[in-house]
């Protein structure tokens, strides 16, 4: 099932206010996002670098590209040029080629980290300490062409509330840790984004500021 273009309307316009929606459009065609952007909404998220460079090559300039997937090394430079914010960044090693490559294009590009807080064992992303190595390091702060936003995660794909609860409310209580000790004063650190079709409203309880929505938004997918 998907939304009609007032059913979207109404979803959005539903939402908390100071709630970022991403609609996370991967494997759905131009025409299903033209609808989409139509009904007044400019933010979309793909999770495939060749996808979303298409997609932007196609559809309409002003929509804001956000990268929610896996990033390798070698794709970096197809969507440095026009990629709005990267949720997806998971290594020392992937920020400093997305620094050069931002350098390269005269932007400078906000990221999120992506921390581990799943059980499963498939997930990438940085555990809690790795996160701290990277605020701790001096050569972070020397990087000018990337602005680091805040922090996303992934919960436990489960039928189990709570698990989901317990590994937002975590998410969120590291996140207003790193906020106090290593961005007081820098009002940039401000994003938190978690919380998928389904468990974005636990996300948005538990201090969500950016949530992505594929499914809800656009119908199941056939494939991931
Ligand atoms: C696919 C995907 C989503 C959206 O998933 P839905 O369950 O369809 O809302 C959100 N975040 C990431 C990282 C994704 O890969």
């Amino acid at each position: 099932m998907e939304l009609s273009d007032y059913d979207i309307r109404e979803f959005i316009s539903s939402l908390p206010k100071g709630i970022t929606l991403v609609a996370v459009s991967k494997t759905k065609p131009v025409e299903e996002i033209l609808r989409v952007y139509h009904a007044g909404h400019k933010i979309f998220g793909e999770n495939r670098v060749q996808e979303l460079s298409s997609k932007y090559e196609q559809l309409p300039k002003d929509i804001q590209w956000h990268q929610i997937g896996h990033l390798q090394s070698n794709k970096v430079k197809y969507i440095a040029p026009f990629v709005s914010m990267i949720h997806s960044i998971d290594s020392f090693k992937i920020l400093r080629i997305v620094e050069q490559e931002a350098k390269k294009s005269d932007r400078v590009i906000d990221i999120l980290l992506q921390v581990y807080i799943a059980e499963e064992e498939s997930k990438f992303g940085l555990d809690m300490d790795e996160v701290l190595e990277i605020l701790n390091s001096k050569e972070f702060y020397e990087l000018q062409n990337i602005r680091l936003r805040g922090l996303m995660g992934i919960a436990t794909y489960t039928e189990n509330r709570e698990q989901v609860r317990k590994e937002f409310r975590q998410l969120h209580e590291f996140f207003l840790k790193c906020k106090s000790e290593y961005f007081a004063g820098n009002s940039s650190f401000s994003e938190l984004s978690m919380g998928m079709s389904g468990d974005y409203q636990i996300a948005i309880e538990e201090g969500a500021t950016i949530i992505r929505l594929g499914s809800i938004i656009f119908g199941e997918r056939n494939y991931l």
